[in-house]
Formats: structure tokens, C-alpha cells, sequence
């Protein structure tokens, strides 16, 4: 008996041991000495023939140049769009986001698709390119205003997207149900221009920047299509209503071949870039610095950047600065 007692007492002994030591290299593995392991980071954008998507690569351009010295290794990820993308970021799937200033708001404040669940961990890095709320039509379906969208096919956007509430809010402005006055889709953006083409769809929402694939596609169809405007009381009545709403104009230069003669009226959001408060500081801090630092570089990556200034980047935001962000700001004097 006495002899398995201290075989016993020896063992547990070893096993403390073993213990200390594994503890010890943990330790260990944090000191500056050993090289740092390079971290994966993702960040989740749109369709692939949107801007979110070409945002993300150009983001992830710029700070994997600096692999070697930030040890950051950024992916980019095509997903349904901006309410995804919170969702994503909130779980811990990805680390960053681009979400619309709407759904950033919305998301924050635990509203629309949050309803009573505020996200507090939410956390704004910087914002990006202006997004209208685009809505594209065939012009054989005879829609050329917003009433006209009655009776009518339309794809007002997957659950996962940004455009998807800004129908909802157009036609609560409106005085339009569309679940009695029309059909709708929840079709994924990418997806839209070519049922258009088909004959599926009689018109889509998307917000978006310009100019973008999507819209592109849709125009270069053989079946027609044009911009449907929104009248200038209903953006009154959302841009009082509503903070993160302004009026804008959707380009047409971009577009040759639309069915309209100049830029169309609507009303419009900013895309953001977002993360978690759990985020490491130096991740978030570099990501915004290469892309502050080379901004000249970064706008020549896609047209919608090209009115982008730094002071602007630091507008469009309701989630807390995550402080990685906060830190490049302060430094740069962007903040005080
Ligand atoms: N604004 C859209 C959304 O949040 C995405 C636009 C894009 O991919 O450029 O779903």
C-alpha cells in the first residue's frame, strides 16, 4: 500500500512537472525573442460584381505588401453583403467587414434586422466610398417611376444585403406594400442583371457605388434597361427621417447605353469598413494606416474611390472607433 502511494505521489509529481513546463513554453511563446506567427485575417465583402468585393482586394493589397513586417495575412471573402457581414464579424467568422453607414447605425443601436439586440462589440474603422440606392428597370416592363414598381417583379435584394432595407424604407416612404403591391425577390446581387436579361425580374435594387460590374452587365444586356428615380419629397422625407440617409445622383457616364439622359436622383449611404472590439489593436492600426498612407495609391484601385479624402474617411461612422483606428488618427492629427 505504501509503495503504490508513492508511486502514486511520483506520478502526480511528474505530471505537475510536465505541467510547469508546457506552461513555461507557453510563456515563452510570448516573449519578443520568437519570431511572431503570422495572422490570418479575413474580411468579408459583397457579390463579386460589386464594389465591396474589388474594396476588399484593394484593401488586402496594400497591407499584405507588408507580410513580412506586420505579420498579417488578409483574405477577402464574397458574401451576401453588409448585414452578413455584421453578423460574420459579431461571431467571429471574419475579423473585417464593409457595411453600409445604415447598417452599421442600425446594427449598433439594435434596430431593423437587430431589433432589440444591439451589437456593442461592433466597432467602425473607417469609411470608404459613397453607395446609392440604385434601382435598375427594364424598360419594356414600363417603369419609370417608383409607383410603377407595382404590380411588377422585383429584386429587392437578399436577406443578407444592405439593399434589401433600403427598399423597405423607400416603400414605407412611398405609401407602397410590397408584399400586396408587387412581387418580390430576394435574390443575391449578382445574380440580378442576368435574370433581368432572362425576363425574370422586371427590376432590381442595389446600393452600390459607381460604377460597378453589376449594373455594367445589366446595361450591355440586349433587353433595355434605365434607372428609376426617386422623387425629391421622398428623399426629403428619408433624409429627415432617418440620419444616415443623404440625397445623391447616380452617374450615367458610366453607363453608355442606359435609357436615361442624365444623372438620376436618388438617395444614397456610405460603405464602412468594420470589425470587433475583440480585434488586436496593431491588426486594426496597420489596416488603416497602409490604407491612409497610400491613399493615392488605394483611390487609383477603383473609380468609385476617386472623390475619397482623408477627412471624409473619418465621416459616415455610429459604431465606436475600435482603437487600433483611433490610435492611426490621433497620430496622423486626423482626431484629437
Ligand atoms: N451595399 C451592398 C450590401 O451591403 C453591397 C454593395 C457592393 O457589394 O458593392 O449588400
Amino acid at each position: 500500500m505504501k509503495n503504490l502511494n508513492s508511486i502514486l505521489i511520483a506520478f502526480l509529481a511528474v505530471l505537475l512537472c510536465f505541467g510547469c513546463q508546457s506552461e513555461q513554453k507557453k510563456e515563452g511563446a510570448k516573449t519578443a525573442q520568437e519570431p511572431q506567427a503570422t495572422r490570418f485575417v479575413t474580411i468579408g465583402t459583397g457579390g463579386v460584381t460589386g464594389v465591396y468585393y474589388p474594396t476588399g482586394g484593394a484593401i488586402s493589397k496594400l497591407v499584405n505588401a507588408k507580410k513580412d513586417q506586420y505579420k498579417i495575412r488578409m483574405t477577402v471573402e464574397s458574401t451576401g453583403g453588409s448585414v452578413f457581414n455584421v453578423n460574420a464579424i459579431m461571431s467571429g467568422d471574419i475579423e473585417f467587414g464593409v457595411v453600409q453607414s445604415d447598417r452599421q447605425y442600425q446594427a449598433l443601436k439594435g434596430m431593423k434586422n437587430w431589433e432589440g439586440k444591439p451589437q456593442e462589440k461592433l466597432r467602425a474603422v473607417f469609411s470608404i466610398h459613397p453607395e446609392s440606392v440604385t434601382i435598375v428597370a427594364a424598360v419594356d416592363s414600363g417603369i419609370s417611376t417608383v409607383e410603377d414598381l407595382k404590380g411588377k417583379v422585383v429584386n429587392i435584394g437578399n436577406p443578407g444585403s444592405g439593399q434589401r432595407g433600403n427598399a423597405t424604407d423607400l416603400f414605407m416612404a412611398a405609401g407602397i406594400d410590397p408584399d400586396k403591391d408587387m412581387q418580390t425577390e430576394g435574390l443575391k446581387a449578382a445574380e440580378s442583371a442576368g435574370m433581368l436579361q432572362d425576363g425574370r425580374l422586371d427590376a432590381f435594387f442595389y446600393t452600390v457605388g459607381h460604377p460597378n460590374g453589376s449594373v455594367k452587365e445589366a446595361v450591355a444586356g440586349t433587353r433595355q434597361v434605365q434607372f428609376v428615380s426617386v422623387p425629391d419629397d421622398i428623399v426629403q422625407k428619408l433624409v429627415d427621417k432617418l440620419p444616415f440617409y443623404a440625397a445623391s445622383k447616380i452617374p450615367i457616364k458610366y453607363y453608355p447605353g442606359v435609357g436615361n439622359k442624365e444623372d438620376v436622383k436618388t438617395f444614397g449611404v456610405k460603405a464602412t469598413l468594420c470589425t470587433h472590439a475583440d480585434v488586436p489593436e496593431d491588426i486594426v492600426y496597420n489596416v488603416t494606416k497602409e490604407v491612409f498612407e497610400n491613399l493615392d495609391t488605394f483611390k487609383t484601385l477603383h473609380p468609385a474611390f476617386a472623390d475619397l479624402t482623408k477627412e471624409e474617411m473619418l465621416k459616415g461612422l455610429s459604431a465606436p472607433l475600435h482603437p487600433g483606428a483611433e490610435k492611426y488618427f490621433k497620430e496622423a492629427g486626423l482626431l484629437k
